[in-house]
């Protein structure tokens, strides 16, 4: 699909031979939602230890470090959380990194609570692209899910508050669940089929320790696409760009297109070239990692671009990570190894 495996920009490699290509920042570890597969409420209440402010990387600390990151290659840039619409002032730190050179891909994952407030500042400093997540739209699947923080409609006022302030093409991501969320997929499809957003349906992962995770809840993209062809028939697409994580497909009436994220049955660790930088600074090369380099202490101990750069190229080029490729393995040997949350990561 690919003229060739490896982007010609790229500066450095992994073990793999994957460049750098993304980074994924996680501006806040808080949420106001305690999604069951992410959060749940009985391990993290409300007033679990987060993260103390000055323990969050400054957004002086951010931009340097995207700067470092574009000159080894990083052109997209993803904000997320934790809710990263929690995060203070977020669009003065949009507005500076909309301006660094070499990033052409500026994003942000939210759970639409507060978009509605927060869209047209996204947009007037910057902000290209939104990606919602909404699991379902029967209210009391969504409450069950959240944790009972938010109604499907404050989320469809948000989405709507997004279009008005001018994102177009807003992806919807939905995490499915067995026997939690399955029966609503067609609903959302056809709420969102002919709206030019772009619903993408992602595998239940086994990211972090508290979800209590198990294959048998987790509904293989293949089956999901089997029941939307019958419905609405469906055609494979190409992907956009080398790395692209979901699977396209295109609504045969030319009413849009679904995508699939199928990072349980179908990895696509061979082609994953997206880095995460947490809340408090550690430097992650896997979703599933246990330990992050920790930038922040050199950051924050006088290091030179050089010292910083130099850090950073070196835990790429000796990446190793296939986690998804490799997950029962990893399962069974790292049964009580501790993985990092994924809402000190971002999704
Ligand atoms: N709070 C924001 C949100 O929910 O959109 C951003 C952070 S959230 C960690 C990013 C994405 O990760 C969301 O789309 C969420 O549904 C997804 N996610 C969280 N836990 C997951 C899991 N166990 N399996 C698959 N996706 C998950
Ligand atoms: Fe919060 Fe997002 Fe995690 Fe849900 S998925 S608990 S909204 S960080
Ligand atoms: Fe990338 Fe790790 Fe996910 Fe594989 S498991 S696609 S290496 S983040």
């Amino acid at each position: 699909m690919f003229p060739s495996a490896q982007k010609s920009t790229a500066i450095i490699t992994d073990q793999f031979q994957r460049p750098l290509h993304d980074l994924r920042i996680s501006v806040i570890d808080r949420c106001n939602f305690r999604c069951n597969y992410c959060m749940p409420e009985e391990e993290y209440p409300r007033h679990y230890n987060f993260l103390k402010k000055n323990e969050w990387l400054s957004f002086e600390e951010i931009l340097r470090l995207v700067r470092l990151f574009a000159s080894l290659g990083v052109e997209k840039i993803r904000l997320t959380g934790g809710e990263p619409l929690l995060r203070p002032n977020l669009s003065e730190l949009i507005e500076k990194l909309s301006k660094i050179s070499g990033i052409d891909d500026l994003s942000l994952t939210t759970n639409g609570s507060l978009l509605k407030e927060h869209a047209s500042a996204l947009k007037n400093a910057g902000l290209h692209r939104l990606t919602v997540s909404l699991d379902t739209l029967d209210e009391k699947t969504f409450q069950k899910m959240n944790g009972g923080k938010a109604s499907v409609n404050e989320i469809l006022k948000g989405i709507e508050a997004a279009e008005k302030a001018g994102f177009d093409s807003i992806k919807i991501n939905s995490v499915i669940q067995r026997g939690v969320n399955d029966h609503d997929i067609l609903d959302l499809v056809k709420y969102f089929k002919g709206t030019g957003h772009i619903i993408r349906f992602i595998e239940y992962m086994d990211v972090g320790n508290c979800n209590h995770w198990d294959l048998k809840d987790v509904v293989p993209s293949k089956e999901i696409i089997a029941l939307i062809n019958k419905h609405f028939p469906l055609k494979p697409a190409e992907s956009n760009y080398y790395g692209e994580v979901a699977s396209r497909y295109l609504f045969v009436d030319g009413t849009g297109e679904v995508g699939f994220i199928s990072s349980v049955t179908q990895p696509f660790c061979g082609t994953c070239t997206r880095a995460r930088l947490s809340t408090d600074g550690k430097f992650y090369t896997c979703l599933f990692a246990s330990e992050g380099k920790n930038l922040r202490v050199p950051l924050r101990s006088g290091a030179s671009d050089e010292e910083l750069f130099n850090l950073i190229k070196d835990v790429w080029s000796k990446r190793v990570d296939k986690y998804s490729e490799n997950r029962y393995l990893f399962r069974s040997l790292k049964e009580k190894s501790h993985k990092v949350e994924m809402f000190q990561i971002g999704g």
